[in-house]
């Protein structure tokens, strides 16, 4: 693309300290945290205010330049990788938190904030942000609003989605649009915001987000149980539910995984078992330790071995260090890391869990499992080394298959990575044809030129 009349242009929008063309910062801009080919794009843009956000969009639009937005970078999907020679807008610069409201419970925040430095200010006012995806340390507000991530706590307190009440947004011709209030309730026109929640760039450039906030659960408790039996385990998930009790997590993890973590961050795991549950209950009190018993009952009765309760907030922290060190621990495994995340209905966890197994074992391949099973969301990761074509191959014809299982089981393509390039050509399979199209008109009658990230969800 870039002239340099345009390239000029954007300079004087943006500031020529914000505009980047050498190579080695296109190249940090062509890939991200999927395992996709990258793409260089012809000019990073650093928009540091909301005008300058707005008028770089317009610029695009107008010259019809494939353009992407970027928070971190840090989608499982390739939502970010750029069209070739297309423009992308990272949102690092604009991260301010612009508002935390205690009186009527809600925050205001630049696309760019980091979600974790979030949960961080909102904890220091006694309230809470629950939506946590396991790369909060780095993740950005506006890569969880379009990618409606999920994250540790879904199961109790749901995900992105349950939390924005409202989107400042620049559509595809740059025009400011507004959606939702700072109010509990809002009925006001379209629910816009919830075409945006999860668009993935698509449909509009979030400026501002105000989040919902809730106030800090008084007390938690954390504990680990351990299986001799995958089956065993897995099936104490759908207990736990079909029990009505609803912790705020509850994570799987099989012995592949655990003997990873335990390897790489030395918590102290037991790398006998077959499999583990890391479970957190929270709320009042004393519902936490009626909570926290019914649920180490359960588990004892479903036949774990053990169950480790959490004394204190350094032994609950260590159950989650292990939880989170899981994705860093099997990736220094072998060179290629895919980690998927095939989605059921929560009854079918152990049906899918056996049917990973069964796939990893026909496809000749190392799978490590974990994830969040109470929502039924897992993250089967699988091994590998890209070079290796032969292996390759077998792990694309593995990833269809775990798909294809989760979608028979009455599951879905994705629980919080999105659909992005990686998943779009499985779109279909799950939806049909007339949703796709559907689909498309809306991009089309949104962005009618294809700017904003084009090609990504539903394809060309
Ligand atoms: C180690 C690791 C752990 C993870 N754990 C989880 C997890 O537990 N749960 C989970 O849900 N995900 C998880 N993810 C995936 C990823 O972190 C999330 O999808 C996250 O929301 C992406 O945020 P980001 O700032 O990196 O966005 P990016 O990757 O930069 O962008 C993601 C999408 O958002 C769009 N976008 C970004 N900013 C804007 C904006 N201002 N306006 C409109 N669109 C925008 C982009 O175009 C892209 O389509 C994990 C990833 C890694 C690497």
């Amino acid at each position: 693309m870039a002239d340099n009349k345009l390239v000029n242009k954007f300079r004087e929008l943006l500031g020529k300290e914000n505009v980047f063309q050498d190579e080695a910062d296109r190249l940090a801009y062509s890939y991200d945290a999927a395992v996709l080919e990258p793409s260089l794009p012809s000019i990073v843009l650093r928009p540091t205010t909301s005008e300058g956000l707005g008028s770089a969009i317009r610029l695009c639009n107008e010259n019809a330049l494939p353009t992407t937005v970027r928070g971190a970078g840090t989608n499982l999907s390739g939502g970010t990788i750029p069209s070739p020679g297309g423009v992308v807008i990272v949102t690092s610069a604009m991260n301010e938190i612009v508002e935390i409201n205690e009186e009527d419970l809600y925050a205001v925040v630049q696309p760019g904030v980091i979600t974790a430095k979030f949960a961080a200010a909102v904890e220091s006012k006694g309230l809470f942000y629950p939506p946590d995806p396991g790369s909060q340390a780095v993740s950005t507000l506006g890569g969880n609003v379009a990618e409606n991530a999920g994250g540790l706590r879904g199961l109790r307190y749901g995900v992105t989605r349950d939390y924005v009440m409202g989107l400042e947004f620049f559509a595809a011709d740059g025009e400011l649009i507004k959606a939702g209030a700072r109010t509990v309730k809002c009925v006001t026109g379209y629910n816009l915001g919830g075409l945006l929640v999860g668009s993935e760039g698509t449909l509009g450039v979030f400026n501002k987000i105000i989040l919902k906030l809730i106030p800090m659960p008084a007390a938690k408790k954390a504990m680990m149980a351990v299986f001799s039996e995958v089956p065993k385990a897995s099936e104490t998930v759908s207990a736990i539910i079909a029990n009505r009790i609803f912790p705020v997590t509850l994570e799987f993890m099989d012995n592949f995984t655990i003997r990873a973590v335990e390897d790489y961050a030395h918590v102290g795991l037991p790398v006998d078992a077959a499999a583990l549950l890391l479970i957190e209950v929270d709320g009042h009190p004393v519902q936490v330790e009626e909570d926290a018993a019914k649920v180490e009952e359960l588990c004892r009765r479903m036949g774990a071995m053990g169950v480790r309760v959490a004394r204190d907030a350094e032994e609950r922290d260590k159950v989650w260090e292990a939880r989170r060190a899981a994705l860093s621990a099997l990736s220094r495994i072998k060179p290629t890391t895919v980690l998927e995340d095939a989605t059921v209905p929560r009854s079918k966890i152990p049906a899918m869990i056996a049917s990973i197994d069964e796939i990893s074992r026909k496809f000749n391949l190392t799978i490590g499992t974990f994830g969040h099973a109470g929502d039924g969301n897992l993250h089967p990761t699988i091994l590998t080394d890209r070079r290796n074509k032969e292996e390759w191959t077998r792990v694309e014809e593995a990833i269809d298959a775990i798909f294809y299982r989760a979608l028979a089981l009455g599951g879905t393509l994705s629980g919080e990575h999105g659909i992005g390039i990686a998943k779009s050509k499985f779109m279909e399979k799950e939806t049909n044809r007339a949703t796709i199209l559907y689909s498309r008109r809306i991009k089309s009658a949104l962005d009618p030129k294809n700017i904003l990230n084009p090609g990504k969800i539903i394809g060309e």
